[in-house]
């Protein structure tokens, strides 16, 4: 299934978009995507709802805003330097254990919303990036367990002010979670979608030129890692989303580096998770 929410910010209602891209509306089987809901079981309720009512069930509009196919979920975990050829751009050390850090849960919108410059930014870069999405509460969970524990997959772009990032101290955190640097969608694909997390392709234009265009077989430490990983650390909830990581082509990376402005169209998607769109616009008080 691909799970979508449709609507104005604050108020989407949950959709199934079908293989021939109608969306059903299911905000009368299912209050939300949310830990409840995945926590519960509602995604295998949600397929049998859904098993024989395609034809018939309540269709959402086509034109209504994509908001992110989950609700604001209790973490957005990303990991740092999971490519090599992204290591070697970015100047890192290919790291012995995963690099992991957070972004703010507020920074989430939807997969076509524009990216907003924040205040007295200088160096806004892009991220092509899968996202996975937690299915079920995991705590010390092996690699062998991991993919039991996954809902899903999405396109995920982790923006990143690199100036906040690395020039104003401490942690990562500050240059990535800006309102709008979390764009997800177009759908939350369900693990039985795609099979095999480890050999997508992946890529990403910045006004219409291919900047990044790479695959996720060139992860340094694939799904089953990371999520079983980050578990080591922290409970994973129903939702919680983890990014992992973003292959060569950052505007970081290129020389002299290359940052977004306003008017910039950013272009991008993962084989089997379709493709998001956003404009860049300046900061408005
Ligand atoms: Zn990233």
């Amino acid at each position: 299934m691909k799970l979508i929410r449709v609507g104005e910010p604050g108020k989407e209602k949950p959709g199934v978009l079908l293989r021939d891209g109608t969306r059903v509306d299911v905000s009368h089987v299912v209050s939300d995507y949310d830990e409840r809901f995945f926590g519960d079981g509602g995604l295998d309720a949600l397929r049998q709802w859904l098993d024989g009512k395609e034809s018939t069930a309540p269709r959402a509009s086509s034109s209504m805003r994509l908001g992110p196919p989950v609700c604001r979920p209790s973490k957005i975990i990303c990991i740092g330097v999971n490519y090599r050829d992204h290591a070697a751009e970015s100047g890192a050390e290919v790291p012995r254990e995963p690099v992991v850090f957070m972004k703010a849960t507020s920074s989430l919108v939807g997969p076509n919303d524009p990216v907003v410059i924040p205040k007295n930014a200088k160096k806004l870069d892009w991220e092509v990036e899968l996202a996975v999405v937690i299915g079920k509460r995991a705590a010390y969970i092996t690699t062998e367990q991991a993919l039991e524990f996954v809902a899903g997959y999405a396109l995920h772009n982790d923006y990143s002010e690199r100036s906040f990032q690395f020039e104003r101290g401490g942690q990562w955190v500050k240059g990535k979670s800006a309102d709008t640097f979390a764009p997800i969608g177009p759908f939350l694909a369900t693990r039985d979608e795609v099979p095999n997390p480890g050999c997508l392709g992946m890529w990403l234009k910045v006004n219409n030129e291919f900047r990044q265009n790479s695959n996720t077989t060139k992860m340094i430490f694939d799904v089953p890692t990371v999520v079983s990983y980050v578990s080591e650390f922290m409970t994973l909830l129903p939702g919680d989303v983890i990014s992992t990581g973003t292959p060569a082509g950052v505007g970081l990376g290129t020389h002299p580096p290359q940052y977004l402005k306003p008017g910039d169209v950013v272009d991008l998607s993962i084989e089997g998770l379709g493709a998001s769109q956003q404009k860049v616009v300046a900061w408005k008080e």
